[in-house]
Formats: structure tokens, sequence, C-alpha cells
């Protein structure tokens, strides 16, 4: 294809016309297909009834004898910890598992900085004017949490590597208002772009003028690889414990995609002072987790290669519907210069930018012939692009038909937005 910049007027005209013509053609279909959010599809789900059967009225016994159903164990079932711990590589007594949602915990994280600091500086955060970098395009939820409490955030590029790790270490050491960094380390959402060795390496070891820095590092996707494996990623919390920082990382997971999103187990993990500091909270919030739940995916995954063996089955159902984004986004614009998208590994989502500009027109036009797409903006602080240029693509939850037939219309209307006045 012909780099749109290098179109005659009398080509751009034309191809201008095709292009609406194309438009028209869907109008037609009245098509009504979403690809917002990054849900599992109904097929996903069913690879985990299983579960729903795991625990019954003669099995509510936990493995070491703890009785499920009542209140206690207050970060969990001992099992649990041994196996969500392997799924963030670090040790059963670093990890707390209890509550269905990872998001819910970090929320919490950042409700208790403010109210009471942290593990290292009792002082709250609240009032200080505090802010945290932000690698983007990132998660939007994150950035909704540090909005409700008036954390300022800071926008950091996102490289292949991770962050634009020298702008991270050169803004850390400098202000002392910054006192965190927000992260999704493997299969990023949404690049889907992993952590390098170096990166974690420097995230840990970096001079911070905040005394209590924390990295929240919401390893999400931890096993939801496409292809040939999980991405590997250095341990933060070993690398900050070698580099005398042990408190600075606060690591998050859950089973949201790997069993039921709501129905799952979340998890969090840090070193035994941070565990600590989390258990303390947790101890004024609650009297204990729902273990049943806990004990039925500790029945049902059994280990770690148990939950890897169920993550191949996921990946077979969701390498398809990557490859599809892939090849529609490549047959309609590779070689236009009006779009970049990446190619994950893993992960749940495809970031796709077009030229500066064409974002938000691009997305409107396709909700308005019935396919919704993540608003533009939602992947920065505040909803706002500064280029207006970065669309969350969320292959998993349509159909395959769907699928293609959204990624398509959103193709067309990045190229329409890029004709336009043509
Ligand atoms: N973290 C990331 C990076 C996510 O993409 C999502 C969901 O899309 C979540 C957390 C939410 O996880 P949970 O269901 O455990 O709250």
């Amino acid at each position: 294809m012909t780099e749109y910049n290098r179109l005659s007027a009398g080509e751009r005209r034309s191809k201008a016309a095709e292009v609406e013509a194309r438009l028209e053609g869907f109008r037609e279909e009245k098509l009504d297909l979403d690809m917002t959010r990054g849900k599992p599809g109904s097929d996903q789900l069913e690879l985990s009834n299983g579960l729903l059967a795991a625990v019954d009225a003669k099995g509510w016994k936990t493995p070491s004898g703890v009785d499920s159903r009542n209140y206690g164990g207050l970060d969990g079932i001992e099992e649990s910890r041994k196996l969500f711990g392997d799924y963030l590589g670090i040790a059963a007594s670093e990890v707390i598992v209890g509550g269905n949602s990872s998001l819910a915990l970090m929320h919490d994280t950042i409700a208790q900085l403010m109210t009471h600091g942290s593990s290292t500086l009792a002082k709250p955060w609240w009032g200080s004017n505090p802010a945290f970098l932000c690698p983007v395009p990132g998660y939007d939820r994150h950035f909704t949490i540090l909005e409700r409490y008036g954390i300022r955030m800071v926008s950091v590029a996102t490289r292949e590597s991770g962050p634009d790790m020298d702008e991270v270490e050169r803004l850390a050491a400098a202000d002392p208002t910054i006192r965190g960094l927000w992260c999704v380390p493997r299969y990023s959402n949404p690049t889907g772009y992993t952590f390098s060795d170096e990166t974690v390496e420097r995230l840990a070891c970096m001079k911070t003028a905040a005394p209590d820095f924390r990295i929240l590092w919401d390893d999400a996707y931890a096993v939801h690889h496409l292809g040939s494996g999980p991405a590997k990623l250095a341990s933060i919390l070993a690398a900050c414990r070698k580099a005398g920082n042990p408190e600075r990382p606060l690591i998050f997971g859950s089973t949201s995609k790997i069993s039921f999103p709501g129905g799952g187990v979340a998890f969090s993990g840090g070193s035994e002072k941070s565990c600590a500091w989390a258990r303390e909270r947790l101890f004024v919030q609650t009297i204990g987790p729902d273990k049943v739940n806990i004990l039925r995916h500790v029945l049902y995954f059994k280990d770690i290669a148990g939950i890897l063996a169920h993550m191949e089955k996921h990946a077979r159902i969701l390498q398809p519907k990557f490859a599809a984004v892939d090849r529609i986004l490549t047959r309609e614009l590779s070689g236009t210069g009006i779009a970049t998208w990446t190619r994950p590994q893993g992960g749940y989502f495809t970031s796709l930018d077009t030229s500066d500009g064409l974002a938000s027109t691009a997305v409107k036009l396709a909700a308005g012939l019935g396919v919704k797409v993540t608003p533009a903006g939602s992947t920065f602080p505040h909803k706002k692009d500064p280029r207006d240029r970065n669309i969350r693509i969320a292959p998993t939850f349509p159909g395959l038909a769907a699928l293609e037939k959204a990624t398509e219309v959103l193709a067309v209307c990045i190229q329409r937005a890029a004709l336009a006045g043509s």
C-alpha cells in the first residue's frame, strides 16, 4: 500500500471515495459489536466450570485441615499462599490471598497510603501533594484510582523494554513528591510488552527522593501467554531486596482471567514487613476471606503446573483472535504510514497508535457504525492522550467473526480519519 502522505491529490480523492463506499456498506449492515473491555469470552469461562464442583458438602476441609466454611485465615489458606506465591515467583510467606479483585486490593493500598502512610514511614500521604509515575499508554483503572485520591499523575513513555528508565530515574531522584510508580510489568495493558531484566534492576536500584517510594507491580498477566510460553520477568522483590529497598514493591495478581472474573481469587505480595503492613489493614476490614472459593481454586488447579496447563487452553482460544486482529490491521493499514500496532505474545490487548490527532475521530466514526471501542484517550491519565493517537483493542470477548468485522470497521475508520478533507 502507498503511504498516505505520498498520494497525489487525485489518488487521495479516489481512495477517499473507496473508503466512503465501504463505510456506507458497514452502515447498511447495522452492526452492533463491542471491543471495549478485556473480558474473557464465554468459551474461556467454560474451561473453569470444574471449579464449581471442586468443593462440596463433604469436601470443605483444606488439605492442612482448616474448616474453610468458618471465619479466620486472614491471609488465605496455607496451600493458596504456596500456589499464588509460585504464580508471582515469591515465597508463600510473602503472599496474602483473599478477596475477588486485585483492583480492589490496589485501591485499598492507595487509600491506606493516603490515610496512614507506608510500612517505612507512618505519615499519611494526604496533604503532601503526592504524585505517581504512570507509564503510558497504561491501564485506565490504575489512573482512575489515582484521580479519585487527588494523586498527581506524571506520564512516562513506554518502550518495548518497559518505562523510559532514564526519565523514571531522573524524575524519582529529583522530586520528593513523587511517591511511586504504577506498572503492569508482564504483557502490559495495553501494549503487551514485558519489562526487561535491566528495567527491573534499574527500578530496584534507583535513587528516589521520596523515602518511601512504592512500585505498584500489577502482575495481572503473569501466565497469560499466547506464544511459546510465559515471558520471563525478573523478580522485582529479589532485585529490590538485593538493592536494599525490600519494601519498595507491592505486588498484585488474581485469577480473574484464569478462572472467573469476579468469582476468582485475588492476592498480593511483598516483603514480610510489607505483608505485615497489609495485614494490619485487613484485620480492621474483615474477619477472613472467602476460604471456600480459595479452596476451590487450590483443589482445582493443584499447583502452578496445573495453572500453566489450564492457560494453554485459554491460549488456544485466544491465539486465533489476536492473529485475526493483526491480519486485518496488516491488510488494511500496513504501508499506509497512518498506524502502527503491537503484536503481543500475551495478555489481553493490542495497542494501536494512529498518526497524531486521528484516534478520537476514528473511534467516534466506528461508534457511529455500531462498533464500540474503548474511548480514545482512556489509556492516559485523565483520559487525555496528548497526541490523540492511542487505541486499545480488546480481542478476547467477541466471537471470531464479530472481532474480524469490528477490526475491519475500525481500520477503515482510521483510513477515513486520515483522509478527512480529501
Ligand atoms: N490489572 C490489570 C492490568 C487489568 O488489565 C485488569 C483487568 O482488566 C485488572 C487488574 C483487574 O483485575 P481484577 O479482576 O483482579 O480486579
